[in-house]
């Protein structure tokens, strides 16, 4: 096995600083094992810093974002269950399927790609529909914007009902205040601004989310993404569910670690800065953006292919002569948009300044 070593600037997985790796290669212990428990005490005040929550219910899911996703549907909804999905690229489509297979009515928001869903109209819909559930895409990955939620939660919870964030690629590059924001279930997966590799899911869950839990008339269709099963392993009891990915474990509490030491608002800076860098690059290239001004994320970059230029052949190029990855485009996107990451350990002005250089060469401007 030769590996190449690249610079993931693609929608994830981004780079893994030495650090996790080396967390990673650490001696595997049991995972009832005291030392083992204690780091995972440390995660959860680790995960509920990060996702700004006093939320007991918060760990992580042994498995990537889509569990995280997965997870939250099985949960919180029940067969018959009205549920309102703001749309507007692939991960809203994606809970939309996964809450129709939970059995839930869903009702679509639906707002064109690279665009936000009005506030109005998701709040419309939420007035309407009075779901029990209503789910939005923080950071959509696939268009590039960051989903405003003005008053959004307070609409949900006065018809009765939760709100549940997709915060997969938002959480830990810019800032995600789950108490505040009045979010009952949010999710991310490590592999984005967290610099960690795939493989696990952070979620938390208010107190109101834990209570619909509790009340369920039905056992929760999935037994691995039961919480009130998985809860009494990272909680009380320490009861056997399934066997922690002990090592991922590991390298999530370093990447958590290096996250702290550099501290949130630094890190958001720093995501900021990068951002408006390649930005001013990419300018100069005559690379426009695909997202709706003044809604851009930070950390994934969602510009048009310029006119002329092949998509797929560029990206190998710069895979093949740089070692640089991005990301094509999905959905309506496929072949006219790249998504550039900046996302945790890779935001980096090295990492601009490469990127822009390779594709000022390759491009021949
Ligand atoms: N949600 C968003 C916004 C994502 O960007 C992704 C992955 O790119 C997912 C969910 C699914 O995560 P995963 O691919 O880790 O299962």
């Amino acid at each position: 096995m030769t590996t190449p070593q690249r610079v993931l600037m693609g929608p994830g997985p981004s780079d893994v600083p030495p650090r996790v790796l080396e967390a990673l290669a650490r001696p595997t212990v049991g995972h009832l094992d005291p030392y083992f428990l204690g780091l995972m005490d440390e995660i959860r005040d680790r995960l509920r810093r990060l996702f700004a929550t006093k939320n007991e219910m918060t760990l992580a899911v042994s498995g990537t974002g889509s569990a995280g996703m997965e997870t939250l549907f099985v949960n919180l909804v029940e067969p018959g269950d009205k549920v309102v999905i703001g749309r507007c690229g692939v991960f809203g489509g994606r809970m939309a399927d996964v809450a129709e297979r939970c059995g839930a009515e869903v009702v679509c928001v639906d707002a064109p790609w690279g665009q936000i869903i009005p506030a109005q109209d998701f709040i419309a819909a939420i007035k309407e529909h009075r779901p029990r559930l209503a789910a939005l895409v923080h950071a959509e990955t696939s268009t590039g914007i960051c989903q405003p939620l003005d008053g959004i939660a307070d609409a949900v919870h006065e018809v009765g009902g939760l709100l549940a964030l997709d915060c997969v690629t938002s959480l830990g590059g810019m800032p995600v205040e789950i108490d505040r924001w009045g979010v009952d279930a949010a999710y991310s997966g490590t592999q984005k601004c967290l610099s960690c590799p795939p493989g696990l899911a952070p979620v938390t869950l208010s107190a109101a989310a834990v209570a619909r839990l509790d009340g369920r008339a039905r056992k929760v269709q999935s037994w691995y993404l039961d919480l009130s099963m998985v809860r009494n392993y990272w909680g009380g009891e320490r009861a056997y569910h399934h066997t922690a990915p002990v090592n991922m474990l590991y390298a999530l509490h370093e990447a958590l670690g290096i996250v702290f030491e550099e501290g949130l608002e630094a890190r958001f800076a720093r995501h900021q800065a990068m951002h408006e860098r390649l930005r001013d690059g990419l300018a100069g290239l005559g690379i426009e953006y695909v997202s709706a001004p003044g809604h851009g994320l930070p950390m994934l970059n969602a510009v048009g292919v310029p006119e002329g230029v092949d998509d797929a052949a560029t990206r190998r190029r710069l895979l093949d002569d740089y070692g640089i990855e991005i990301g094509g485009g999905l959905g309506d996107f496929r072949g006219k948009a790249w998504r550039i990451g900046l996302m945790g350990h890779a935001a980096t002005r090295r990492n601009v300044t490469l990127l822009v250089a390779a594709l000022s060469e390759i491009l021949g401007r």
